[in-house]
């Protein structure tokens, strides 16, 4: 231990003492925090050599890590750039080529980056970049935004971009991250949520896709299945950020919930009992009720594929979104379009 201070006392000693705190602090940057723990004088060594090696952790909690954090330094030193997994949620124009890309990484959560010439016919980037992309990247840290200096696709959902009804759904999952998760904040479950539902809609995307060239005609059973998912996805999505739907027992008074006609309000955070009716803002049929529960405590995998009419899908729809519209105080780019898309069915 005591050589090995003394080697890195060694190295660093030709740094003068009577430099000027800024003059010192750029060459602790340049020579790395090792070395910057070791420069100056001889004091550690000449406790070493007074007090014995007892006293050398002492000597560190005392002289060593003040000093290092009045130089502002990180122990382990600040990186200049980091790799990243990332799906794609948003793109911005900026400038005449470039754009800002809004990005869900795992462990940094949402961060905005620029991706410079990627609206140049010739760019390379470009392809890696798309919204939904799920890539590795590279990413340089920047005064004020991160700059993508590098990108490599690792699943780009090829059927669900080739159809209409998929990829507008794929959107609005990535609107609906956008829109709940706040920048630079981790939320590993909502990432993994996203990267699983959209493996499933590329999935479901292909097998309409194999139906087509088949010549048999889209299931009604397939759309179904989806409009399933995307109420999965927003259930879930509102649990993981603290918002999980109150559908056991009464938002109000707590009484357990019985199988027939409640209520729901998303101002209470669910659903309601009859006693609480005059709190009501939608009426939520026994059926409704189930489907909101088999989705918020089953696997995906787990959920059987079944039909359920119009107005039940509706009024599923409508007791989710409402929960999401009183969270965001305003209603989602998407939905007008889902609808569109949904009632051309
Ligand atoms: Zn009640």
């Amino acid at each position: 231990m005591v050589e090995h201070l003394l080697a890195k006392e060694k190295v660093a000693g030709s740094i003068p003492v009577s430099r000027s705190p800024s003059r010192r602090r750029r060459q602790v940057v340049r020579h790395g925090s090792a070395k910057a723990v070791f420069s100056g004088s001889n004091p550690l060594v000449a406790s070493i050599s007074r007090r014995g090696i007892g006293h050398v952790s002492s000597y560190f909690l005392e002289n060593l890590i003040p000093n290092y954090i009045h130089l502002g330094c990180l122990p382990m030193g600040q990186p200049h750039s980091y790799s990243a997994e990332a799906i794609v949620l948003k793109h911005s124009d900026l400038g005449e080529a470039d754009r800002i890309v809004t990005l869900f990484t795992p462990y940094k959560g949402k961060v905005r980056a620029v991706a410079k010439g990627t609206r140049r016919p010739i760019s390379k980037k470009a392809g890696h970049l798309e919204l939904l992309c799920y890539s590795r990247l590279h990413i340089a840290q920047g005064r004020n935004l991160d700059i993508i200096t590098q990108a490599q696709s690792i699943e780009s959902y090829i059927h669900l971009r080739n159809q209409l009804w998929p990829m507008t759904c794929g959107f609005y999952l990535a609107e609906l991250v956008d829109r709940f998760i706040e920048d630079d904040a981790q939320h590993l479950d909502v990432y993994n949520l996203l990267l699983q539902t959209l493996r499933i809609l590329d999935s479901h995307a292909q097998e309409i896709q194999q139906r087509r060239t088949q010549g048999i005609a889209d299931g009604v059973l397939s759309y179904d299945r989806t409009q399933l998912l995307l109420r999965y996805f927003e259930i879930y999505l509102l649990s993981f950020i603290g918002y999980e739907p109150v559908l056991r027992t009464c938002a109000h008074c707590k009484a357990e919930l019985q199988p027939r006609e409640n209520g729901f309000n998303p101002s209470l955070g669910g659903a309601l009992c009859p006693d609480c009716s005059h709190l009501w803002s939608q009426a939520l049929s026994t059926n409704a009720l189930k489907i909101l529960r088999l989705l918020q405590r089953t696997e995906w995998s787990l959920i059987p594929h079944f039909r359920f009419d119009g107005s039940l899908r509706a009024e599923v729809e409508a007791a989710t979104h409402s929960l999401l519209r009183f969270h965001l105080e305003r209603d989602l780019k998407s939905w007008s379009f889902l609808e569109m898309l949904a009632t051309k069915r």
